[in-house]
């Protein structure tokens, strides 16, 4: 079996054409969508995510506001800008790059952030909730990985999904969707005893863990779909994911590849948090 590709590049222009239009509409009553980003620190990694969500907000027509800090920053400076940022109303959405240095406490930052502006999701009355199954912002990648399995028509309802990793930004919101979305879950982390043994019974399975490759074709259930987000540099400095592609595909009947995969579908969905939370002050104004 050769699996077709669920290709994040081409989902995310797509929905990116519509942003673009509620931005225009907005505009004309006056609300520009706003997203603030705060960068503290000179990791390059970090400074090429921000690059990248900043330039994604022009292009949708979303205004975006850059604050950035040293790596030795003064967390009162950015909690500071944090209380600004929430009290002005010509912004929409706050982010914090994470990593944070190491004198920040990165939850009370993220607490910080008031949640209806708390476009990555993160904070805990978001979080709450999403487990819930009530209205608030959700977790970017995840909601992706959502959005993904949506348009490629896989039907989540009774199926066995499987998601590797428990962390609080992919792996817990990951699962707490498929189970809303009527998936039987089970998730697997680093204490799992035998991961191919859960792999082996799943429809849908979803990598989030950081391991180049790990995920294998030979691990797979035949016709499985594979959702990988993981993002991993090799030494020859290409990018790949948690899934063997080259092996995974032969089996899979789905699945997304990395580079252009979930990463422009997680930006895109902030881009959609935004636009949400420029719309529901316009509703509110309206009101
Ligand atoms: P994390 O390090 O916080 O969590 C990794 C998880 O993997 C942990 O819960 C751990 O228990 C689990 N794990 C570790 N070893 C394992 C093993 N051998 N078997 C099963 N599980 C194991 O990472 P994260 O922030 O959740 O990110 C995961 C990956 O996704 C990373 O590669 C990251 O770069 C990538 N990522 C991609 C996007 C995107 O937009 N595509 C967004 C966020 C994260």
């Amino acid at each position: 079996m050769s699996a077709r590709i669920i290709d994040g590049n081409a989902l995310a222009a797509q929905m990116r054409t519509d942003f673009t239009t509620r931005a225009a509409a907005m505009a004309q009553q006056g609300i520009t969508p706003c997203l603030a980003v705060i960068l503290v620190g000179s990791d390059p990694a970090s400074q090429v995510y921000v690059r990248n969500k900043i330039a994604a907000c022009e292009k949708s027509g979303i205004k975006s506001l850059k604050f950035e800090y040293p790596q030795d920053a003064n967390p009162a400076d950015v909690l500071g800008k944090i209380a600004e940022l929430n009290a002005d109303q010509s912004v929409h959405g706050i982010l914090v790059q994470l990593p944070l240095p190491r004198q920040f406490d990165a939850d009370a930052v993220l607490e910080a952030i008031h949640a209806s502006k708390d476009v990555d999701g993160f904070h805990a009355e978001n979080v709450g909730a999403l487990a819930q199954g009530r209205p608030g912002f959700i977790p970017c990648t995840p909601n992706g990985c959502m959005e993904m399995l949506k348009s490629a028509g896989v039907q989540v309802k009774g199926a066995e999904a499987v998601v590797i990793g428990r962390s609080n930004i992919v792996g817990k919101p990951m699962a707490l969707l498929l189970l809303q979305a009527g998936a039987t879950v089970t998730v697997c982390h680093s204490q799992t005893r035998d991961l191919a043994e859960h792999l082996r019974r799943a429809d849908i399975v979803v990598a989030a863990v950081g391991k180049p490759r790990m995920v294998t074709g030979d691990m797979l259930k035949p016709g499985a779909v594979v959702v990988d987000v993981g993002i991993n540099r090799l030494d020859d400095g290409k990018l790949c994911g948690d899934v063997d592609f080259a092996s995974a595909s032969e089996v899979a009947s789905l699945i997304t590849p990395v580079p252009g995969g979930v990463g422009p579908m997680t930006i895109t969905m902030l881009l959609a948090n935004t636009l949400q939370s420029a719309e529901r002050q316009l509703k509110a104004r309206q009101a």
